[in-house]
């Protein structure tokens, strides 16, 4: 049976790839064909199997069949996170594909866990999706066949759930080319393995590569510098894209994606903005009163994840800020460009001993307590923290500060104050304001 997996994820993994680095240079009218037609199925399928959309077409008298364009999805309610984190089976699909579905867990920008669900055939479908963002680094390597990838994360990420899954359910490629690191790791031994093999492309958090890169900018530290630096998960400032760019001399490339969404976006050659993947994910903007806003105004990002039938996602506010852009791309790809993207937004932490952490080990505490429906770290001092966490009632939070607490004292030196706050209070925060991790120190990076 398990080999009899592999041989069919293997092909339905290399099916997917034919034609795919094409797709973003047809025609915007073959685009948007591909995207509609995505889009009847999917809708079809959720009218069917995922009690959300089932109720709501029923109750809203709803034909699915009126859903010949993706502007028809305007009729459907918008969907916020906390309804989903709150009622996950309801949009999980009750088919098979629904059912053996791949559990992720997204903190994203209310540092509120979320549970979203992958069907196995979008995960093996998304290797060849790949292809069209692989491009982009080929092509800045001057058309490199192959190349050494370095990595930076956390264990337990998004991608290593991915990677894990594929390793079990399709046969090869072997990616040995591929160096990984963790956020949790020392930088200096990261910055040592860097120099001893030589990758052509760093990724990491768009926060995480702007910090490295400041840090060795201000000591004079030696870095062998990649030919390209790809970012993807939170945002990195304009002024660290600049630094990287023009005082380093390495382009920086970025993807745009969620746990909920993995195919939104990428920054082609140009790096001017992210070119969506119109017929994987439908995205359109909206202002304040939830109305959708021309190219050029921005508002607030709506996704549909078109490919997913496990989570079915239809008109999901993201919690990003953005705009649409009305211009063309000259790399000569059609896929519709999104620009001044505020995306999640994280403070990295500076601590006493000249080291800086990475906010998403913050989060890792907290991913597997479903008790805690929000947390937010402020740094007041250096080694002086505000941990405010909203609990399910106030006996979760007499249970789990205490043992949070020295959780967070691991990653912060033994020297750290950390007082817990309850917070009885769960408000919403408008999209793209509300950190996680915040700090309050004036001077940050300075690294002296
Ligand atoms: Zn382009």
């Amino acid at each position: 049976m398990k080999l009899f997996n592999k041989v069919h994820g293997s092909i339905v993994s290399a099916a997917s790839m034919i034609g795919q680095n094409h797709v973003p240079y047809l025609p915007q009218e073959q685009v948007w064909e591909l995207r509609d037609k995505r889009l009847r199925g999917l809708v079809r399928y959720a009218s069917k199997t995922v009690p959300y959309y089932r109720d709501l077409f029923r109750t809203q008298d709803i034909d699915p069949a009126d859903f010949r364009t993706a502007e028809y999805l305007d009729r459907l309610p918008l969907l916020d996170k906390d309804t989903v984190r709150r009622n996950p089976e309801l949009f999980l699909s009750e088919s098979g594909h629904g059912q053996t579905a791949v559990p992720f867990v997204t903190g994203g920008t209310t540092g509120s866990p979320l549970t979203v669900f992958h069907d196995r055939r979008s995960l093996l479908r998304n290797t060849g999706f790949n292809r069209r963002e692989k491009d982009v680094i080929r092509n800045l390597l001057g058309g490199k066949a192959s190349w050494r990838t370095a990595a930076i994360g956390y264990q337990g990420a998004t991608g290593d759930t991915v990677r894990r899954f594929l390793r079990q359910n399709r046969f090869g490629p072997t990616r040995s080319g591929r160096l990984r690191f963790r956020l949790s790791d020392p930088v200096e031994s990261i910055i040592d393995a860097l120099n001893d093999n030589r990758p052509d492309v760093i990724s990491a958090h768009g926060s995480y590569l702007e910090a490295l890169f400041r840090m060795v900018a201000v000591r004079g530290i030696h870095l062998h510098l990649p030919k390209v630096v790809s970012y993807r998960s939170d945002t990195m400032t304009d002024a660290g894209k600049r630094l990287i760019e023009e005082d380093f001399g390495v382009p920086v490339i970025s993807r745009y994606n969620a746990v909920e969404d993995f195919k939104i976006g990428f920054t082609c050659e140009q790096r001017s903005g992210f070119h969506l993947h119109e017929d994987l994910t439908y995205v359109k903007i909206i202002d304040g009163d939830g109305r959708r806003v021309g190219p050029g105004e921005t508002g607030e990002v709506v996704i549909s994840n078109l490919v997913n039938r496990g989570t079915v996602l239809l008109n999901y506010r993201l919690g990003d800020i953005a705009a649409l852009s009305g211009e063309r791309c000259p790399c000569g790809r059609s896929f519709v460009m999104l620009c001044d993207l505020e995306g999640r937004v994280e403070d990295i932490v500076y601590l006493p001993d000249g080291e800086f952490m990475h906010p998403r080990l913050v989060w890792k505490v907290f991913k597997h307590r479903p008790g805690v429906l929000r947390y937010q770290l402020i740094q007041h001092a250096l080694d002086t923290f505000e941990l405010r966490l909203a609990t399910l009632d106030r006996a979760t939070f007499e249970r789990v500060s205490g043992e949070v607490i020295v959780e967070l004292r691991a990653l912060l030196g033994p020297s750290a104050v950390i007082e817990a706050v309850h917070q009885a209070e769960f408000q919403p925060y408008a999209a793209g304001k509300f950190r996680p991790v915040l700090s309050l120190l004036k001077e940050r990076g300075s690294f002296t």
